[in-house]
């Protein structure tokens, strides 16, 4: 079929290139072990931060809503009505990030997508974070305004390039990812929110990577800076350190009402399953219950991340539990991808277009469900094949 010869030469290509991706298949529940193409190995790889996706607490949780509410919401939301479950978890995110209001999506993808699309458009500009998460950049390319990009983490740029563009643009949001995903660091909030209050412009956060790791039991980057009823908008992930599916904007409660009018997800796809709902409701009843999850995630990550910096490995400049494992060019990540999992680890390599060209690297993500011994025997692989392949 010639017209789709060229997709068979791009994805030749991307296998030439070492940037192709092969996708594992799991015959086991997330956790710290895991089956993966019938073997079992330790896994490196889940943004299973707490080690939720599997507790009993939240298959108990989702099993009693199963029963109460059956698999499915039946339509959209603002069609078919909303089913008690979806409003109680938005009220118990709202509470627990001491947030005016909140609204769920079915995913983080979405809730960026639908926010950024509902609040600036043609006339408007975005001043994004050039490594921001490629559903933030989506939704601004959604959203038709102009995009600025400025320099990764740099209040002072952001401060040039709002400079550059006075008088060009009606209304205007800068936005930004809180931890970034593949470098595990911490975006300046408490900075850009002094400058967003300086010329009255919407701020908007990503805390995909900062629920449920930042902040007191995990409430997030707004938590950890102190910033609650600051920050304009925060987006949240149940996917991660919640172990579960779904996406949350919380905030400025004129915002959330505004999402419930124009926030296309929202109005055009239905919401998560009622089991989805109960078990992000339970994870927050575990958060508010202990820190312990969150201090031994925390744990975890200082001291593997202090063993591989001992053995010379360049971990960058990670501030949290993601540490990536910085290997330069794509084919030797993927080598030494292939070189860990002989060793019984998981643990992915990754390239480009997720993380710049030249910047390929295996990311690690700890989670608090690993043990000391787990930690020591990636530590051990990791030694072992940094050695074979000349990277330490
Ligand atoms: N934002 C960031 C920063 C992310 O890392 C991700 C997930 N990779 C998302 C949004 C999307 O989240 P979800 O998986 O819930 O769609």
């Amino acid at each position: 079929m010639a017209r789709l010869d060229w997709i068979q030469k791009e994805l030749k290509n991307l296998k030439e290139a070492g940037l192709y991706n092969n996708i594992r298949t799991l015959g086991s529940p997330q956790g710290a072990w895991l089956e993966v193409d019938g073997r079992k190995v330790l896994n490196f790889c889940s943004n299973n931060y707490l080690g939720l996706a599997n507790d009993p607490r939240m298959v108990a949780a989702a099993q009693d809503a199963l029963k109460r509410y059956g698999v499915g919401p039946g339509a959209v939301r603002s069609i078919a009505g909303t089913m008690d479950i979806h409003t109680e978890l938005e009220k118990r995110v709202a509470a627990f990030k001491q947030a005016e209001a909140a609204i769920t999506f079915q995913s983080g993808f979405c809730a960026n997508l639908g926010t950024i699309q509902a609040l600036v458009g043609k006339r408007d500009v975005i001043f994004s974070d050039e490594l921001n998460h490629a559903s933030i950049i989506d939704g601004c390319r959604l959203s038709g305004a102009t995009i600025v990009r400025y320099e990764h983490c740099n209040p002072a740029s952001l401060e040039q390039v709002i400079k550059e563009n006075e008088g060009t643009y009606e209304k205007a949001m800068i936005i930004t990812d809180g931890v970034f995903s593949m470098d595990g660091d911490i975006a300046p909030l408490d900075k850009l929110y002094e400058i967003a209050q300086a010329h009255d412009i919407i701020l908007m956060v990503d805390d995909a990577h900062g629920e449920g790791v930042l902040g007191k039991s995990g409430r997030g980057i707004v938590d950890h800076f102190n910033l609650h009823g600051k920050v304009d908008i925060e987006i949240g992930t149940f996917s991660k350190a919640f172990g579960v599916v779904g996406g949350v904007v919380s905030g400025n409660a004129v915002i959330i009402e505004w999402l419930k009018q124009r926030g296309r997800p929202f109005l055009f796809s239905s919401a998560v399953t009622p089991p989805d709902v109960a078990a992000c409701i339970a994870a927050i009843d575990i958060l508010e219950s202990s820190t312990e999850l969150v201090d031994r995630l925390w744990e975890n990550g200082r001291y593997f991340k202090a063993g591989l910096k001992d053995m010379g490995f360049d971990i960058g400049f990670s501030e949290t539990p993601i540490t990536p494992v910085m290997l330069g060019e794509a084919p030797l990540a993927q080598q030494f991808s292939r070189e860990l999992f002989e060793n019984g680890i998981f643990g992915t390599s990754i390239g480009y277009p997720t993380v710049p060209k030249g910047k390929a690297r295996i990311r690690v993500m700890i989670s608090a469900a690993h043990s000391r011994d787990d930690l020591d025997d990636g530590l051990d692989a990791f030694e072992k094949v940094g050695k074979k392949l000349g990277v330490i």
